[in-house]
């Protein structure tokens, strides 16, 4: 079950504030100068220890109020149709107004849970103002919240994670689940196609946990994993305008259900913002990441053009270059089952236990050529270094003063650690703890 919670509402009542709120994301994880963060519209959120995707469907829609009839109301109907929860933000300032009525209408058709966020509530006037919105007749609470002071936000979030769909453990521990993910026309289908078409080992077509997404069982070079395809979609998106929106929310749903995601970039159109929220979104929750350039036929190339493309990703990924890059041509098969081998072992490396033992004899010597720089004279000691019982790889290095410990420290580490054991593909979690 995917945990996506869409935000609706018309333009202007607040719904990028409250997006930005929960996601949290003003100091970024990824590298402010490369630009590409700039223009996000989902992300991921926790509340009470439960993770959730948040989209804000206002950067959906471009243009004024008066497009409703088009581009607000199908795109609004492919939330309800699409997200597990959702947000209808309205605005007490100035109050209820007939495009929420619109809004009301549409969302009234569905059974999901929706919460009424009554926003701009900055002062008691203004909460009780809220009450004017009983008028649309939804049968749900209204929660007067202000997205700019963050009050009342808890309330509403509080009762939020209470809708979520209960995680299911028993899905876990069973075929490895991998994701093709990318934006429209970068020749997912193509991918899917090329993998039917050259060997006939597929096994099952086992509708998935959502309603339309198919999980197609493959069994390839002895390797057997469960496909989660987001191909189809635009056949099923009828307005051209929705494309966009309809991949992202069916991407999201997609990379939840999954343990790892193929990233798939069009080579014609370079890296961009678009296939770095998908990654940071996978970086966040946590998943195996493959990235594959496609298209990589029409790229004009002398012996460096892999490597230049290599090092200008990388410098927008900031921190995650762990995830391995791989230059395809699905219409030539160039390299197309390397991209599934590198899945694979991205999948073995997010299950991978290193002992106790392994760890220290590999990575001790490297912290007494090079220990945590002292702070105030006070000397850091890392005494032993052990994995983690989590389902994703973490490590905790065991210290006398783990508050002194600086990220250049812990960026040297991660780096050693990945070059004594495999972990392509994988983010890794480092933790301090004292002894
Ligand atoms: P969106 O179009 O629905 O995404 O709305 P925005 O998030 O861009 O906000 C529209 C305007 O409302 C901005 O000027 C915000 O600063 C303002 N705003 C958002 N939340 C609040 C709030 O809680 N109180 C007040 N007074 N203004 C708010
Ligand atoms: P999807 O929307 O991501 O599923 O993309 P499709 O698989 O439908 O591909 C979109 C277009 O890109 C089609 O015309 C494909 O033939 C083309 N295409 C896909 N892969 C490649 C490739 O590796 N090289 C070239 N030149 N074209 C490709």
């Amino acid at each position: 079950m995917s945990n996506v919670v869409a935000i609706v509402g018309r333009p202007n009542v607040g719904k990028s504030t409250l997006f930005n709120r929960l996601i949290e994301e003003r100091k970024a994880i990824m590298d402010d100068q490369s630009g590409v963060t700039r223009d996000r519209h989902y992300g991921m959120a926790e509340w009470n220890g439960r993770p959730f995707t948040v989209i804000d469907t206002g950067g959906y829609v471009h243009g004024s109020e008066d497009v409703f009839e088009s581009a607000i109301r199908s795109q609004v109907q492919i939330a309800v149709d699409e997200a597990s929860i959702l947000i209808f933000m309205v605005d007490c300032e100035t109050g209820l107004t007939d495009l929420d009525k619109d809004f009301a209408n549409v969302l009234r058709s569905t059974k999901k849970p929706i919460f009424i966020a009554a926003n701009k509530a900055d002062n008691q006037e203004r909460a009780l103002m809220a009450n004017e919105f009983y008028e649309l007749g939804l049968p749900v609470d209204i929660y007067p919240v202000s997205s700019v002071s963050g009050s009342g936000t808890g309330e509403l979030l509080d009762e939020l994670v209470k809708k979520l769909p209960s995680e299911n453990p028993e899905d876990d521990g069973q075929l490895p689940k991998i994701s093709i993910l990318g934006r429209p026309n970068v020749g997912k289908s193509s991918f899917v196609n090329a993998l039917l078409g050259t060997e006939r080992s597929i096994v099952t077509d086992i509708a998935g946990t959502t309603r339309d997404s198919i999980n197609s069982r493959y069994k390839m070079y002895g390797k057997d994993f469960l496909l989660i395809d987001t191909a189809g979609i635009r056949k099923k998106s009828k307005v051209h305008e929705d494309v966009e929106f309809y991949s992202v929310m069916r991407s999201i749903k997609a990379l939840e259900e999954s343990d790892v995601c193929i990233v798939m970039v069009d080579a014609t159109r370079g890296f961009e913002s678009q296939d770095m929220s998908i990654i940071a979104l996978a970086h966040k929750y946590k998943k195996g990441v493959v990235m594959m350039v496609n298209k990589w036929d029409t790229v004009e190339k002398n012996t460096s053009t892999a490597d230049e493309w290599k090092k200008s990703i990388y410098e927008k990924l900031g921190e995650m270059t762990y995830i391995p890059i791989i230059f395809t041509s699905v219409l030539t098969k160039q390299r197309v089952f390397q991209a599934i081998e590198l899945a694979m072992s991205a999948y073995d490396n997010l299950h991978k236990k290193i002992s106790t033992s392994k760890l220290n004899d590999a990575l001790l010597p490297d912290i007494e050529k090079y220990p945590p720089p002292s702070v105030k004279g006070k000397y850091i000691r890392i005494k032993y270094i052990t994995q983690l019982p989590t389902k994703t790889p973490a490590i905790a290095f065991f210290c006398n003063l783990p508050q002194y410990i600086k990220k250049p420290y812990e960026r040297y580490l991660e780096n050693k650690l990945r070059s004594h054991f495999d972990f392509s593909g994988v983010p890794l979690q480092i933790f301090f703890r004292k002894k």
